[in-house]
């Protein structure tokens, strides 16, 4: 049996379910997901991230993130935590660049948070020497000071999507047609959650809604305005969603995201307004969103760079691909969370 056949069967039982549902098991299937029965990145994979491309992001990350915890008395010990790591590149990159930072390395107590046995052993295996504590969600983090990096997290969250009509909204489905997996629409009823939406969108307009993020944002937030710390939240997307942005990618190409459910990476843009909004309710101070190319040449990218240079050729391209407008510098966004005492984390600003 294939997660087609098992969604067809489920479909003609009881009926079309929301993208949010078929992203839910598509991705995180215990049995078929795509993140559970393999590791997407990297060489031979289906996509390439920025700490997959360069040292250099990594590296700068957490040197801001340390700077941060010195900025806020150096709280020994604390909770140093990535949700969705991957193959745990950032991670070791970060802890690299700290591991002269004084108390840094001594005082962090590693957390990931990873649905993927697959890229848990890969996690393993580069980060080793620094004993991590795996969970499952971002609620079994320890309470207590925390400082956190999430790449490319938000956007392997599923979504909903709404088509805005003349009296409702109807959210976007999947059907079942002779064996075949299809799009369906709902029918048009009044959504209590898009209600803010009613000014800024007309009738044709596609809105989408990601149930969990704020959640996961409060998770983080709260931990952080109580005891201290600051979180990265980058990924790509804007303020406010606007349009479909759900994607398949595989092989590095784009792909039908009804074909072959399970064997393709699902995203959509980060509604970075939502999480702002879920941080600042749960008393955590937010900064702006910032393009990446910015906050990255902030920390000094151009410098690094240089420096590797001389020892690597390539390096001035993966500068180029992190932070020119054309390639991920503007698409990807960067925004940080820190309590409302202390300052944003270097790179960022309220
Ligand atoms: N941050 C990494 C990997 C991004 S891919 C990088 O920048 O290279 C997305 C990661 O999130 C993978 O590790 C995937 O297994 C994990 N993931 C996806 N959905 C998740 C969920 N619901 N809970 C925890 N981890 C999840």
């Amino acid at each position: 049996m294939s997660l087609r056949d098992r969604l067809v069967a489920r479909i003609r039982a009881a009926g079309p379910i929301t993208l949010a549902e078929y992203m839910r098991d598509c991705l995180t299937d215990p049995d078929f997901g795509y993140y559970v029965t393999r590791d997407p990145l990297g060489r031979g994979g289906d996509f390439v991230t920025a700490p997959e491309i360069s040292q250099m992001f990594g590296e700068l990350i957490g040197l801001a993130l340390a700077q941060s915890w010195l900025d806020q008395g150096a709280p020994a010990p604390f909770t140093l935590a990535e949700p969705g790591p991957g193959r745990g590149t950032l991670m070791a990159d970060i802890l690299r660049a700290t591991r002269r930072v004084p108390g840094f390395p001594d005082a962090a107590r590693l957390h990931l948070v990873e649905v993927s046995p697959a890229l848990r052993s890969s996690q393993a295996q580069t980060l080793s020497e620094h004993a991590p504590t795996w969970v499952d969600s971002l609620s079994a983090l320890p309470d207590g000071p925390l400082w956190l990096v999430a790449n490319e997290f938000f956007d392997a969250l599923p979504v909903r999507q709404f088509v805005r009509g003349h009296t409702g909204w109807s959210e976007r489905l999947v059907a079942e047609t002779d064996g075949e997996l299809v799009q369906g629409f709902g029918a048009e009823v009044a959504q209590p959650a898009l209600a803010g939406r009613l000014e800024d969108t007309k009738p044709g307009d596609v809105v989408e809604l990601c149930p969990e993020a704020p959640t996961l944002m409060a998770e983080i937030a709260t931990r952080i305005a109580r005891h201290g710390g600051a979180a990265l939240v980058i990924d790509y997307g804007g303020w406010r969603s606007l349009g479909d942005t759900v994607q398949a990618v595989r092989a590095h190409k784009r792909a039908d995201i009804l074909a072959d459910p399970g064997s393709a990476d699902l995203t959509a843009h980060v509604d970075f307004e939502a999480l702002a909004r879920a941080a600042r309710a749960a008393g955590a101070a937010v900064t702006r969103m910032t393009p990446q190319g910015v906050f990255l040449e902030r920390l000094g990218i151009t410098d690094r760079a240089r420096m590797l240079a001389q020892v690597d050729p390539k390096v001035a391209a993966a500068h180029r691909r992190l932070t020119h407008p054309e390639e991920m510098g503007n698409l990807f966004k960067v925004m940080g969370i820190h309590p409302p005492e202390a300052s944003p984390v270097p790179g960022l600003a309220t």
